[in-house]
């Protein structure tokens, strides 16, 4: 099936011109949800509420009314960001009957500006992994090839978007879901600065690392949708009140510094990717950006500390789940003791539960100072490391993905294996900096590569103008 938009602003002429109707497009999307089914990338589809919302729309363009700045875009939403009215499962057994009575900040605001939602994407349970083979509906598969991990856990969302199911999608990026499922199905994925987008509605993970993120075509969908679900909230203590700038209207760049660091170009990444990175990096060198290698020193802790932190925070987070107030509850349990532990043991998938044990072991008495304090002081000298590198270069730039899309079934038995896919996602959720992925080519096993650019806290502006360029 051909392409049906390449892009909103595509999608917006023709909406505003009036030839086409918001129904006749969500029509069209939910036919090729329906014609993409095998790819397993939604957990529910919105019919008839996407159809009504879509009728009423165009009542509204026809009356002359104001329409939003997301007049009509169909949307997909990962399933741990809440939908009112609508379950939300976080793809786990443990939530597979729970219902959200409220929306999320985030889906509010796409609401108030017309935006329409198509249903809710598939991802690895509580979003933790790096393939959406952690799923308790099953894994997702790659659109480009469906033998190939779309990548997580936003896999869903990056399939539906990848697949022509969506426009644009919601997902979540804690150590790099946003961005490795971007890279691995040929699209663009933000990860915003920790505190851009509010995290209210959004099912906690790491609370320290977690940022809703965006999946789109192109560099300037991800910028407009920002531009929308970014700022302050006062339902999240966490989220920003820095100023939210026009990020759709700042697209071009002038002298940009752009670094590398030497430490992400090694004799160990993949030759595929470093030589599709490079020759996008020309590419910008064509257009005025210079070159400049730069130093992350303590970049080779980022996964080790990550993999503490992340842990301790979702061991912690993830205690509310206890078969008393939310979701699953085991049957013919004789006591409170036995309700608590059937209800978490047969709730929770595998990955979740070896997250618990280590996050709890690392939080435990004897053992937080050597890993939990310890993984803190690092987590500083990293973030260090960022901040220092921005006082020399405007963006830094690299692989968003250590290696190409892997084979279904490939990692899945091998954690840690599987945990070195996010070794050039998770620096930027310890620092807290935006980070941006971008298609940047095929390697010679046409497989899709994506490039990286990072910038400083709150300049998600550079990120934009840098990407568009190529
Ligand atoms: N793959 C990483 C993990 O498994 C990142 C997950 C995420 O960003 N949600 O923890």
């Amino acid at each position: 099936m051909s392409e049906l938009y390449p892009s909103y602003a595509a999608l917006r002429d023709q909406l505003l011109s009036k030839s086409v109707t918001c129904e006749s497009v969500v029509s069209a999307y939910l036919k090729k949800i329906e014609a993409s089914s095998s790819l397993n990338a939604f957990l529910a589809v919105f019919h008839e509420q996407a159809l009504e919302r879509a009728r009423a729309l165009d009542k509204k363009l026809a009356s002359g009314e104001r329409v939003g700045k997301l007049f009509g875009l169909p949307m997909a939403i990962k399933d741990n960001i809440a939908v009112k009215g609508e379950r939300l499962t976080c793809a786990s057994r443990i939530l597979s009957n729970f219902t959200s009575i409220y929306n999320a900040t985030a889906v509010e605001r796409l609401l108030a500006e017309d935006a329409i939602i198509l249903g809710k994407t598939n991802m690895d349970e509580f979003a933790m992994g790096s393939s959406n083979e952690n799923s308790y509906f099953g894994a997702v598969k790659n659109p480009l090839d469906d033998t190939l991990v779309p990548g997580g856990s936003s896999g869903g969302s990056a399939a539906a978007v990848a697949a022509d199911c969506a426009l644009v999608a919601l997902g979540s990026d804690t150590g790099g879901s946003v961005r490795q499922p971007a890279s691995f199905c040929n699209i663009v994925g933000l990860k915003p600065t920790y505190g851009r987008v509010s995290r209210y509605g959004l099912v906690a993970f790491g609370s320290s690392f977690d940022q809703i993120g965006i999946l789109s075509k192109t560099v300037a969908d991800a910028a407009l949708v920002l531009e929308v679900i970014a700022g302050e909230d006062t339902y999240d203590s966490t989220s920003s009140n820095h100023a939210v700038p026009a990020y759709s209207q700042a697209l071009s760049f002038k002298n940009v510094r752009i670094g590398l660091p030497k430490e992400f170009f090694t004799s160990a990444l993949d030759k595929d990717i470093s030589d599709v990175v490079h020759s996008k990096l020309n590419v910008l060198t064509s257009k005025g950006a210079e070159l400049i290698e730069v130093s992350l020193p303590h970049s080779e802790y980022a996964l080790a500390t990550y993999y503490i932190l992340a842990t301790a925070e979702a061991s912690s987070n993830l205690s509310r789940f206890d078969g008393a107030r939310y979701g699953y509850r085991a049957d013919g349990v004789k006591d409170l003791t036995e309700m608590y532990v059937r209800s978490r043991s047969e709730g929770f998938g595998a990955e979740v539960k070896r997250r618990i044990m280590l996050g709890t072991y690392v939080l435990s008495a004897g053992y937080y100072d050597a890993y939990y304090k310890k993984a803190q002081q690092v987590r500083r000298l990293i973030r260090e490391d960022y901040l220092k590198a921005f006082k020399e270069v405007d963006v830094i730039a690299g692989p968003t993905s250590p290696f190409p899309p892997f084979k279904l079934g490939s990692k899945i038995d091998d954690p840690l294996q599987m945990y070195l896919s996010d070794i050039y996602t998770v620096p930027m959720n310890l620092a807290g900096v935006p980070a941006l992925s971008v298609p940047a080519g095929f390697g010679s096993s046409n497989l899709p590569v994506g490039i990286q650019y990072v910038s400083n806290l709150f300049d998600e502006s550079t990120l934009f103008a840098v990407a568009n360029a190529i």
